[in-house]
């Protein structure tokens, strides 16, 4: 079971710290090595936590500079599931896993059905899905080796990709975050910084947009920033400059870690709302030092919650679009409830979030303890 001890942890995972020392202090059930010379494949999954039930989080493909920063990113996504699945409602402990490699270059079919072995031998404890660098085509190769797979395409029966449901959990965030510092959830006329258009980005442009918001965009790849900006009234900014915007709202739409010592000072918005995951590089320090600058943060396993909610309608049999629509709608309500909490405490809106999300997995876990 988690403990409060686990709360404290914010630092960075240092080379030199043992591996069982990470997940011990971090508090990980299960971490495996996957490793197939044919295919080139070098995967990590992890599972941080099945107390709620089987660990469901998506694989990250990526082109990581080092096996360390991958350990790192899946360690660290990994446990930000476990706050996340339970935060959202759901009976789904917290796993994730990474690939090495590029996604443009690397992936291929056997590569991709190598890994869902690796998932099959698992037997059910880790349920894998769609993460940056991976596509619902992906996840029906995938589903060829296992069937501990979700987020399929809806012509195989799945609930498809989950980053529109995703933008939308976001959007509803955004709204409640607005409504806390403006007074009204409207966010026409708003001015908003989006970081990274890729699946969940693009959507939330599109819904933005509609509203009459005033969006920028940036993201490392060309060919995305032109599909978007051919497709919508935005501008266009370059990816170091998205901090120095004269914004309402900076929503992290890329990678983690943006909201560093680096970036902090730079920011002028009022409301950092994004679906990234780990969007502070340290939880406690980068979350105490928005209180202390009055940006108004809204935890990212909070508002990105809506695409592991659409799949986690599949885990217990048909996609049920109504029921996940609904559940996503009660971010909007959740982030009020943690911003005020956070607001009229002067608490880490994080540290809120965790412990509210700690909360339910130690409540049900006595549940679980009783025949
Ligand atoms: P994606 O790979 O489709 O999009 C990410 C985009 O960010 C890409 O276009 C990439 O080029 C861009 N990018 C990367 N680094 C950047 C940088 N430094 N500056 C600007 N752009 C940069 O991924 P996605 O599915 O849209 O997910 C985006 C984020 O949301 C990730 O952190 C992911 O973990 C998180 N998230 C996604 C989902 C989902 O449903 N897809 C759910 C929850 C959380």
């Amino acid at each position: 079971m988690l403990n409060i001890k686990e709360l404290e942890t914010t630092k960075e995972l240092r080379q030199t710290y043992g591996l069982f020392d990470s997940l011990s202090e971090m508090g990980h059930e299960q971490v495996v090595f996957c490793h197939d010379t044919h295919t080139g494949l070098k995967a990590i999954i992890a599972v941080h936590n099945s107390v709620l039930g089987a660990a469901l989080g998506g694989v990250r493909m990526w082109n990581y500079t080092s096996e360390q920063e991958a350990l790192t990113d899946v360690l660290r996504l990994s446990r930000g599931m476990t706050f996340k699945n339970a935060i959202a409602g759901l009976n789904l402990g917290g796993g994730k896993a990474v690939i090495i490699g590029n996604p443009r270059k690397d992936k291929t079919e056997a590569m991709l059905r190598m890994y869902g072995k690796f998932v099959k031998n698992l037997n059910g404890k880790y349920l894998t899905a769609e993460d940056v660098g991976m596509t619902e085509k992906d996840m029906e190769y995938i589903n060829m080796e296992t069937k501990y797979v979700t987020g399929l395409p809806t012509y195989v029966g799945g609930s498809g990709a989950p980053a529109p449901m995703t933008a939308y959990g976001t959007y509803m965030g955004m709204k409640a975050a607005a409504k806390k510092v403006y007074g009204s959830e409207s966010l026409t006329g708003k001015k908003i910084a989006i970081q990274g258009v890729g699946h969940v980005g693009e959507v939330l442009v599109d819904f933005l947009t509609k509203e009459g918001s005033k969006v920028f965009i940036t993201d490392i790849y060309e060919d995305r920033i032109k599909e978007v900006a051919n497709k919508y009234a935005v501008e266009v900014v370059d990816k170091e400059a998205i901090y120095d915007l004269d914004v309402d709202i900076y929503a992290p739409c890329a990678l983690g870690a943006t909201i560093n010592d680096e970036t902090l000072y730079r920011l002028k918005c009022n409301i950092i709302a994004g679906c990234a995951n780990n969007q502070l590089k340290d939880e406690q320090i980068h979350g105490d030092e928005c209180l202390k600058r009055g940006i108004v943060y809204v935890p990212d396993f909070l508002i990105n919650a809506g695409g592991v909610i659409n799949i986690a309608t599949e885990v217990n049999g048909a996609y049920n679009k109504a029921w996940a629509t609904a559940q996503t709608e009660t971010i909007y309500e959740k982030t009020l409830t943690v911003l005020n909490t956070s607001l009229s405490q002067g608490r880490n809106a994080q540290k809120v979030a965790m412990e509210i999300a700690l909360q339910r997995i130690n409540d049900i876990a006595k549940i679980k303890a009783t025949y």
